[in-house]
């Protein structure tokens, strides 16, 4: 479905993405693992034109995207394929529950409002969010905004959506409800990219892992694999530390 290649970015002297190239399958849930300052969250940005890339490319479903490109029409090809899901959220929060669910549709999409809104509905359901329609962001818990805010990337119905470290902000006892959603989504068919620290979600959830480190890819491998027979002696170390 996704063929990523050689995606380089510098941030003035600093190269923060060294060739970076991955496969993606329809289906595949990816978490993409590393240290801090690797280059992860960098690299989810150049795939959805957030950053754009010094050079590399993506072929989505045979269709060829520059990521080097600034063109608009670039960007809302890509975009109308996928839908991003941030670290701290980024509801809009003079809107409610609703409003943030249902404005990429009408605005984004030029949906009818009635039909918006029954497809936000529905997906706010699907994250248990249906009884909060008209609270506003301040107004609930930060596991129930990031639950909102993967409502609104689902309600544009895209082939995949990338999350951005999605439960790093969040109080401990947060972190299982967005989890439960993430991987109940993945159980559904969804493809995901997922930068996280949540091992468990790794192992259990995703079927894929790639490591980075440096900006570069350390293995990537099925989670199975990667877990219980890494090749690299970077990931073996890893994987010691964390049991
Ligand atoms: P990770 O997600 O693995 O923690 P990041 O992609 O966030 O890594 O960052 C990789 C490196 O790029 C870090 O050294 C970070 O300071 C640097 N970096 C990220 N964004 C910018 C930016 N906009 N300007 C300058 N440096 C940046």
């Amino acid at each position: 479905m996704l063929e990523i290649r050689d995606v380089k970015k510098s941030f003035g002297g600093l190269t923060v993405l060294d060739g970076i190239s991955l496969d993606v399958e329809k289906g595949d849930v990816v978490a993409i693992l590393g240290p801090s300052g690797s280059g992860k969250t960098t690299f989810l940005r150049c795939l959805n034109y957030l950053e754009t890339a010094d050079s590399g490319s993506m072929t989505f479903d045979g269709e060829k995207f520059d990521l080097h490109s600034t063109g608009k029409r670039d960007i809302a090809r890509l975009r109308r394929k996928t839908a991003f899901v941030f670290q701290n959220y980024n509801l809009f929060l003079n809107k409610t529950v609703l409003q943030n669910v249902t404005l990429g549709l009408t605005s984004g999409m030029g949906m009818d409002k009635k039909k918006a809104e029954a497809v936000a509905l529905e997906m706010l359901e699907k994250v248990g969010m249906a009884d909060k329609l008209q609270n506003y962001p301040n107004q609930l818990s930060g596991g129930q905004q990031q639950r909102v805010a993967i409502a609104r990337a689902m309600a544009t119905n895209p082939e995949i959506i990338y999350f951005d470290e999605p439960t790093s902000a969040l109080d401990p006892e947060l972190i299982g409800e967005v989890l439960a959603v993430m991987r109940k989504l993945a159980e559904d068919g969804m493809t995901m990219l997922v930068v996280t620290h949540e091992m468990d979600f790794a192992r259990n959830v995703s079927n894929k892992v790639m490591f980075m480190e440096g900006g570069k890819v350390v293995e990537t491998a099925p989670s199975k694999q990667f877990f219980e027979n890494p090749e690299e002696e970077r990931v073996k170390e890893f994987i010691r530390k964390i049991q």
